[in-house]
């Protein structure tokens, strides 16, 4: 056997408990029925359910999962930057562990890879079992994505996807905070292609994605891979120019006309004062995002710290059903960060 396995499977996982044993049993069904070797990677993003317990079980009985334990919430896409980091396959899937990505089309994504492809991504044709406002936002999202940012990143696509070692490699090299994997996956180029698929509902729990995570991570995109909200700024600067420069001569040929006061009093200067003020503190904000950004890069802190590794290591590996060997612990991942 080889000292790595053909396939990685990547599975973020944040208070999960309900689902890690259904996860791996229909992980393990579509992988064993590849023939091939394949390792399954669970990061645990500081869950504070049983999901550790479920986890650390599993890993007990099969030396094929791999957990990587954070020292506390990262969020989803520094675990599965951290499932990339750990991953040891020549193919690497990420899939996300509630099971709305249904582990079979691995099978297809499989396929597409041994035609050659380097990157194949899942589509999501129809989304089950989500609210409307997830799917509306979600839409709009893609959309604004796919108008505004610079490289194509496909529409109506997340993380669940495939992606070959030289593509895993080329990602892993960009170290930057606030990511966006998805897009990243995208600009790094190679041959890519995309397999339709229903997403699912949930198998349990609730989304992990609350309204707030949301919004941030849909600024991490557009900051990330476009400059567009900043050069918005000088579209509205060169409209609210043309306002004055057309405004002050109407305004004055209009009283000189008509004798009348038009434009008078505080009321109007407080309207136009606080309408402006908001828009330049809009802007602001804007700016703020991508100097808040550049904070985040200039202090170089690693992207998640790891507190504990459960593995079996490769040359002690069993095959199933044997007495499970000694589980290495690591203290840090300083090697990874
Ligand atoms: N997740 C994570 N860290 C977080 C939030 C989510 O690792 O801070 C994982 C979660 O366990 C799941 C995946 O990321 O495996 C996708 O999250 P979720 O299903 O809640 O998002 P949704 O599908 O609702 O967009
Ligand atoms: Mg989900």
């Amino acid at each position: 056997m080889a000292d790595h396995p053909v396939f990685s499977i990547i599975a973020p996982v944040f208070n999960e408990e309900p689902i890690i044993d259904e996860l791996y049993r229909r992980v393990a069904e579509v992988m064993d029925s590849t023939g091939e070797s394949w390792e399954l990677v669970m990061v645990n993003d500081g869950s504070y359910d049983g999901s550790a317990e479920k986890m650390r079980a599993l890993q007990q009985r099969d030396p094929r999962v791999r957990v990587i334990n954070f020292a506390r919430n990262f969020g989803h896409q520094n675990a599965v930057t951290a499932g990339m980091d750990y991953a040891r396959g020549d193919a690497v899937v990420i899939i996300d562990a509630d099971l709305q990505d249904p582990p079979a089309v691995i099978l297809d994504l499989i396929a597409k890879w041994r035609e050659g492809y380097h990157v194949v991504y899942a589509v999501r044709s129809e989304r089950r079992g989500e609210t409307w406002f997830k799917r509306l936002t979600a839409k709009i999202f893609y959309r604004m994505i796919y108008r505004i940012t610079d490289v194509n990143i496909p529409l109506d696509t997340g993380d669940f996807r495939l992606m070959d070692r030289q593509v895993v490699d080329a990602v892993k090299s960009m170290r930057e905070h606030n990511r966006f994997i998805r897009g990243m996956t995208s600009w790094v180029g190679f041959r890519q292609t995309g397999v339709h698929y229903v997403r699912q509902e949930r198998f349990a729990g609730e989304t992990k994605y609350p309204l707030r995570k949301m919004v941030r991570f849909a600024l991490d995109a557009i900051t990330g891979f476009s400059y567009f909200p900043l050069q918005v700024m000088i579209h509205a600067s060169l409209v609210l120019a043309l306002i004055a420069v057309l405004g002050v001569p109407i305004v004055a040929f209009l009283r000189l006309a008509t004798g009348e006061l038009i434009f008078e009093g505080q009321a109007t200067t407080l309207v136009v004062l606080l309408l402006l003020s908001s828009f330049q503190l809009f802007f602001f904000f804007i700016m703020g995002q991508y100097v808040a950004r550049i904070y985040d890069e200039v202090r170089q802190r690693p992207l998640y710290i790891v507190a504990e590794v459960w593995e079996t290591p490769t040359d002690q590996a069993q095959p199933e059903g044997a007495e499970p060997a000694a589980v290495q612990q690591a203290e840090d991942a300083s090697s990874h960060g």
